[in-house]
């Protein structure tokens, strides 16, 4: 049996910053392993929130009050530290969004509206999350352009193999996720975009679930986007960042037009603001954004090797007790992979076992985890998922794995 833990983890310290696990689920402790779905918050980016709201609410940019700037300068703050968190050149690189699906959406919108033509091809893979996938289809159909897949084998991964013989000429954009929400498949994403690159395609990275568990930097990827969401970081919901190199920010043409992202307006012509602000129409989601800061300072705090050490002593173990479960079959067993164990128990349908486990307190995610196509490809409709956080333990998962014995037992 593994034990194994990083050292430098106090996670019963680590654990007491997140007030909600302190609570019961159905008269049991609250285990969380939905948190491929959204992870907990700790109290420095809740108390963050109600800081803003009770100390300096203001509406952002161009207010002269000292509300205004208190409240500017802390979400300009908020970009600084996520240009330094992916480790993107400039600030101005950096644009705030409302999470992932919002910044794949942007680029479809305003990079694919002006640059795709008739016949140009959208590449992606089989393990996309349906919003790395549906943006494409949409824009492809409205623009002419062909989607085209990477398959996936039997342990979920792809071959670059694939990539480069798919990746052709009149491939425009490679987008791929960096890792996967339903099989905690890590992708080449640095050796995927060397080959996009060769053929003069753009990179965009999904990394809604990579931010807090890779290493993030956006330069040494060579990255052309990265799109990533607040809340699987520990951060609130609804927002996010979307990175993009300037050059190609500054070609495109904003898609949702308001407030902010112009720099003149007239009925006869208008003219836009510079980036990231031309992208960024309408007042923000500022509260958030001020608390987003907050999520990358924590990570920070604990170091992401730290972090990404415990989670892969937690993945590793559940691997290995869950291998005790009679009938267990597992989704997604990458060399290299996230901290998610998605699996099927023969004779047990995902959704019974979800609410059974519930009973005792353990919150899991079933079904087709938004990505549809993959379920589709290994012909079911869909897995358990338990996905590991930093405050979860080696207990929990032993907690879980016996539960999983027992829920067995009862349909045997
Ligand atoms: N991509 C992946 C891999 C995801 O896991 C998710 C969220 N489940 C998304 C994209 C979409 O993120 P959001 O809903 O925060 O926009």
């Amino acid at each position: 049996m593994s034990t194994a833990v990083a050292p430098k983890l106090d996670i019963q310290k680590i654990r007491k910053d997140f007030p909600i696990l302190e609570q019961k689920v159905n008269g049991k402790p609250l285990i969380y392993f939905d948190n491929a779905a959204t992870t907990q918050k700790p109290k420095q980016v809740i108390n963050a929130i109600s800081e803003y709201y009770e100390g300096y609410n203001a509406n952002i940019h161009r207010g002269l009050h000292s509300l205004a700037e208190k409240a500017t300068t802390a979400f300009e703050d908020s970009r600084k530290v996520f240009q330094k968190f992916i480790n993107a050149a400039e600030v101005e690189e950096v644009i705030f969004t409302k999470g992932t699906t919002d910044g794949i959406n942007l680029i479809a919108n305003a990079y694919g509206r002006k640059f795709l033509q008739e016949g140009d091809e959208i590449l992606i893979t089989a393990m996309e999350h349906h919003s790395n996938i549906v943006p494409w289809q949409m824009i492809a159909e409205e623009k002419g352009a062909i989607l085209k897949v990477v398959p996936v084998n039997a342990k979920g991964e792809i071959s670059l193999d694939d990539v480069e013989k798919l990746i052709t000429d009149k491939t425009k954009i490679v987008s791929v996720v960096y890792a996967s929400n339903s099989l905690g498949t890590v992708n080449p994403v640095k050796d995927i975009a060397k080959l996009a690159h060769a053929k003069n395609a753009l990179m965009v990275v999904d990394g809604a679930q990579a931010s807090s568990h890779c290493v993030v930097d956006v330069q040494n990827l060579d990255c052309d986007f990265y799109a990533t969401s607040g809340h699987k970081m520990y951060g609130p919901t609804g927002c996010g960042i979307l990175y993009g190199k300037r050059a190609i920010l500054e070609e495109m043409t904003p898609y949702q037009g308001g407030g902010e992202m112009i720099d003149n307006v007239s009925f006869e012509k208008t003219t836009y603001n510079d980036i990231p602000y031309k992208f960024e129409a309408g007042t923000p989601n500022i509260a958030d954004v001020v608390a987003l800061k907050k999520a990358a300072e924590y990570i920070d705090a604990i170091g992401k090797d730290n972090i990404m050490a415990h989670e892969q002593a937690l993945t590793q173990h559940a691997h290995e007790r869950l291998s005790e479960v009679p009938g267990i079959n597992f989704y997604g067993t990458a060399a290299e992979k996230v901290s998610v164990v998605s699996f099927t128990i023969d004779n047990v349908h995902p959704y019974d076992a979800g609410m059974m486990l519930d009973a005792k307190g353990i919150a899991v995610r079933t079904g087709h985890h938004c990505t549809q196509p993959l379920m589709d490809h290994f012909g079911i409709e869909g897995t358990i998922r338990a996905s590991f956080s930093v405050y979860n333990t080696i207990e929990e998962i032993d907690f879980f794995a016996d539960s999983l014995k027992d829920i067995v037992a009862k349909f045997s």
